[in-house]
């Protein structure tokens, strides 16, 4: 993915310490930004109707970040695993392995690339509801290409990761709620430059495209992204690209769980994986750290490494999926 504002504007606007949304976590207290604050106040302000319950039977935000992180370390010892390679071949059998007994679509479809032909599989594990409509938890799972000396932990090992301990959540339990799908995306990544050509959301652009023609995209609620979700310094931004309710919303559930010190700091456009689903009329949230080390230094280098990953990031970043997806449920 790629940020629209340059996040060392951020820190520009630091020294002029007038910005509050450009606050930092070594600032001392949080400095939540005047549009970020609303999110609480405003659900507090139309709690003049009575607050839904979510369906008993949800999943409840309370996963094991040991697990989570055994799941990361899983994905990234297949090593470097771009579009094309061996090892994302032997991925996509890791994830098709532990969705046994789980509804799942696999979307296969190659597209002309800018180095040539390429294979594409966007992984989709479906677990039914009762209620009239889908949430979608995606997140990519394809790596770097042409990167040999690239593992990424964090990128996109977290978002594998989570996206596998939320089928173990929804596995075999009955659901009252929203269908819930999970979606491995492919080719995230360019192969050249992100931005020429279209060389970014491989995967993300045909299924969007496809939801849109087959009516898909009208059933669904909304649509959360997890990108780089794993950093010990977890840091979430409030990203401007996505749905402003959905942002909100997410807020709120990290907000009920104590874990608002670590979301909405920062706030950045980003383009990623749910732009392509924004498009096609979907609520979109983006749940991305974009500040991975300082400077985002660790993004897209030979750095990102699991030991710069921490199980409770992971587990905070799973449990307000879990929780906004009860906060949907309850609307
Ligand atoms: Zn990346």
């Amino acid at each position: 993915m790629r940020s629209r504002l340059k996040l060392s504007l951020c820190a520009l606007f630091l020294g002029l310490a007038f910005l509050s949304a450009c606050s930092t976590p070594s600032s001392g207290p949080a400095k939540v930004s005047a549009e970020t604050q609303p999110a609480a106040e405003a659900t507090a302000a139309s709690e003049s109707q009575p607050a839904t319950q979510p369906p008993a039977n949800l999943p409840k935000p309370d996963v094991n970040g040991n697990h989570v992180m055994q799941y990361v370390k899983d994905v990234v010892a297949f090593g470097p695993r771009p579009v094309g390679s061996q090892a994302h071949a032997k991925l996509e059998q890791y994830i098709l392995s532990k969705l046994k007994g789980v509804e799942v679509e696999q979307d296969k479809f190659t597209a002309q690339t800018p180095v040539g032909k390429m294979p594409f599989n966007n992984i989709i594990a479906k677990f039914p509801g009762k209620k009239d409509g889908i949430i979608v938890v995606a997140g990519h799972y394809d790596t770097l290409y042409n990167r040999p000396d690239f593992v990424g932990a964090n990128d996109a090992g977290s978002s594998t990761a989570v996206l596998l301990e939320l089928a173990d959540q929804f596995r075999g339990k009955p659901n009252d709620g929203y269908s819930v799908w999970l979606l491995w995306t492919d080719g995230e990544e360019a192969f050249v430059n992100w931005n020429k050509n279209n060389d970014n959301d491989w995967g993300s652009r045909q299924l969007a495209h496809q939801w849109q023609q087959d009516g898909t995209a009208k059933k669904i609620k909304a649509f959360l992204l997890v990108d780089m979700v794993g950093d010990a310094d977890l840091d979430i931004l409030k990203d401007t690209m996505s749905t402003p309710w959905l942002s909100d919303l997410v807020y709120k559930a990290a907000a009920k769980l104590g874990y608002q010190s670590h979301f909405y700091q920062l706030e950045n456009g980003i383009d990623d994986d749910h732009i392509p689903f924004s498009k096609v009329g979907i609520p979109v949230d983006d749940i991305i750290d974009f500040t991975y080390g300082y400077n985002n230094v660790f993004w897209h280098t030979p750095q990102d490494t699991v030991d710069k990953l921490s199980p409770q990031s992971l587990a905070i970043s799973t449990d307000v999926v879990l929780e906004t997806i009860r906060l949907l449920d309850a609307r």
